[in-house]
């Protein structure tokens, strides 16, 4: 079967929560996973547009992203046929007012991110550019997957996002001198250790990297690890569900993963990954 957790109903930073939390968007993303014959559909939306959330980290970007309910978002979610979920930034030293909010809901999974480095920017926004903070590419990667090492590790999540978001810009900066499993070490320890599923991502394919969240390398040292994986788009809009899933699917049949995470009451189990058959001539 094949599956997309990490989705998004509402685009980034417009719109009103009314017209994206709605039986006529759901309907969209539905129709998209059928066309794709994706199986297992839930959403995720960022923990950081529910005002709640400034209870978490109170900071400008949040601040100003903060207008939705989450209760209401969960409510409305709970009233469909999708699996209820969120993206959660992990916010380092926040971990146990993240933890008591993440409790208040019902949620079927939770889907932990590294976006800000705390105070030092973030990874995947030119406006709070961590560059500028941090530019040197090997004193960065290796922040960076630290981080990634310590949401792994903190229990909070149930799957590990764009697992090497870093590379996000491609060209457009720098590389480590240094091999990038270096830096992924200490962050498939951590996945090794808390046994969190690990994301195949393609919104990389939509980025400046062209390329899969996460690096070959990195999956394959988590293969190595004895890591399970989960599977999905981060589509932000109907269009993106299942986007690129034809090469999702390669690349996990490239490392001989025969299943992937489904997730339920934040229990999950193992289903065979065998979307061949339904994926012939999806986009
Ligand atoms: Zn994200
Ligand atoms: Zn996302």
């Amino acid at each position: 079967m094949l599956s997309d957790y990490h989705l998004h109903l509402r685009p980034d930073e417009v719109g009103e929560a009314g017209e994206y939390f709605s039986q006529e968007n759901v309907d969209r993303y539905l129709a998209a996973a059928e066309e794709h014959g994706i199986e297992e559909i839930g959403v995720s939306e960022h923990i950081y547009r529910f005002t709640d959330a400034l209870a978490v980290w109170d900071q400008p970007y949040w601040r100003e992203q903060a207008r939705d309910d989450l209760g209401a978002y969960c409510e409305f979610v709970a009233s469909t046929p999708l699996r209820l979920g969120i993206e959660a930034d992990f916010v380092r030293g926040a971990e146990d007012r993240l933890e008591e909010l993440l409790a208040s809901q019902p949620f079927d999974y939770v889907v932990g991110s590294v976006h800000f480095l705390g105070e030092a920017g973030a990874v995947d926004d030119r406006r709070f550019d961590v560059w500028e903070s941090i530019p040197d590419p090997d004193e960065l990667w290796g922040r960076y997957f630290e981080w990634l090492a310590a949401a792994a590790g903190s229990g909070l999540f149930d799957i590990l996002a764009h697992p090497d978001l870093i590379k996000i810009w491609g060209e457009d900066r720098p590389r480590p001198q240094r091999d990038p499993r270096h830096y992924y070490e200490p962050a498939v320890e951590a996945i090794a250790a808390s046994g969190i599923a690990v994301e195949v991502s393609t919104a990389g394919l939509r980025k400046p990297v062209g390329e899969i969240y996460p690096a070959p390398a990195f999956a394959e040292m988590c293969v190595e690890a004895g890591a399970k994986f989960a599977l999905s788009s981060d589509a932000h809009a109907p269009d993106q569900v299942g986007f690129g899933y034809d090469r999702a699917v390669e690349f996990l049949n490239g490392l001989g993963v025969e299943r992937i995470c489904v997730f339920e009451g934040r229990r999950r189990r193992l289903e065979p990954l065998d979307g061949n058959a339904e994926l012939e001539g999806a986009a």
